[in-house]
């Protein structure tokens, strides 16, 4: 594997600062971009400038690049999860239709549902956000797994109407209509305000008798389980999003919907990105020099490689297969095992005598 040294694409070296990066980058990016250079590889050569830059000049890929090489940069993805960036959301379907039977059995209808009172303003419920902390074996294999939290779910007294005869009635404070107008004067002349009903929040109907149980809102908090499909390869940071997975809204309104964000701890020794594993491993100098096997732990139990003869400080193996499933898929990413050599430090006579010899002989 033909490896690209984006040190020596910006003549620069290997502690150089950032602002050398910079510099280096502004230098060479003027020197051959396409519209001023005319020379026929140019805009090759600075679409590689453009590569090195973007890599040495953030600390995270740096890092990556410096321990593995271009390998290393390969498994950036843009931005794990979070609640305030959804980029990588990952759509699990609508909740209704996963456990749409059991609600549907209990309350003869389908609560993701909006049901509509007579145009009135209906209510979405919130959207209730969770974290769940798996290990990188449960993530990575996906499956089923069980959960439990809070979520307001339809009043079971009052089938989610609020009210405990079943009836609603117009609302007095503002007959119906769900806002509440006031005329207000100014210099041009008199105003009419317009302001949603605080008696019937909107909704233009109040309880003909106010359900207990809710309160009149029609919900009523619950601990629900509920069993959801982890994808196979899931990562640390990846949101699972369950369309109607959150709090009903008050008066029947639609549900929110479900975020799940996911806390994935890395296998011991290991870093994951996107579909890929990377590891680094000591090995002695004599297995280095004559070359041979070396057996290693990884996620998927014991490894065995073979380490070509001479191996030189820092070299990568590459495992095709072995790193993680890329996601929702069952193709597997590849392990890079970045090799070092470990220098003995402290030697028997035995051995003092035989690096003695050894040393003789170069
Ligand atoms: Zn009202
Ligand atoms: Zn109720």
């Amino acid at each position: 594997m033909q490896q690209k040294d984006y040190y020596k694409i910006l003549g620069i070296d290997k502690n150089a600062s950032y602002d050398e990066i910079k510099k280096a980058y502004r230098r060479l990016a003027a020197k051959y971009h396409p519209d001023k250079n005319k020379s026929p590889d140019a805009e090759k050569k600075f679409k590689e400038i453009q590569k090195a830059y973007e890599v040495l000049s953030d600390p995270e890929k740096r890092k990556a690049y410096d321990a593995y090489g271009e390998a290393g940069v390969e498994g950036f993805y843009n931005g794990a999860g979070n609640f305030n960036d959804f980029g990588t959301v990952f759509n699990m379907g609508d909740f209704g239709d996963l456990f749409g039977d059991l609600f549907q059995s209990f309350f003869g209808q389908n609560f993701t549902q909006p049901h509509n009172h007579s145009g009135s303003q209906i209510q979405k419920g919130e959207d209730i956000k969770l974290e769940l902390n798996l290990d990188f074996q449960t993530a990575n294999n996906g499956g089923q797994y069980e959960i439990e939290y809070k979520r307001y779910t339809l009043c079971n007294q009052c089938k989610g109407t609020g009210s405990a005869t079943g009836k609603l009635k117009k609302c007095p404070a503002c007959g119906g209509t769900g806002q509440i107008n006031r005329i207000g004067r100014s210099f041009l002349g008199q105003i009419v305000f317009s302001s949603t009903c605080p008696q019937c929040n909107g909704t233009g109907q109040i309880p003909e008798k106010v359900c207990n149980a809710c309160k009149g809102t029609g919900r009523i908090p619950q601990k629900v389980k509920l069993k959801i499909k982890i994808p196979k390869g899931a990562y640390d940071g990846l949101i699972l999003k369950f369309a109607g997975g959150g709090n009903i809204g008050a008066h029947n309104g639609p549900a929110g919907d479900l975020y799940i964000r996911l806390n994935v701890t890395p296998p011991a020794g290991f870093t994951r990105r996107l579909e890929h594993l990377y590891t680094t491993i000591q090995i002695p100098i004599p297995l280095a020099v004559l070359g041979g096997e070396y057996t290693l732990d990884t996620p998927y139990g014991p490894l065995t490689i073979k380490i070509p003869k001479g191996i030189e400080h820092g070299q990568i193996i590459r495992i095709k297969g072995y790193g993680a499933y890329k996601l929702n898929s069952n193709k597997k990413g590849d392990l890079f095992i970045k090799v070092n050599l470990q220098v003995p430090k402290r030697l028997s006579k035995a051995e003092k005598e035989l690096w003695e010899k050894l040393k003789e002989m170069y």
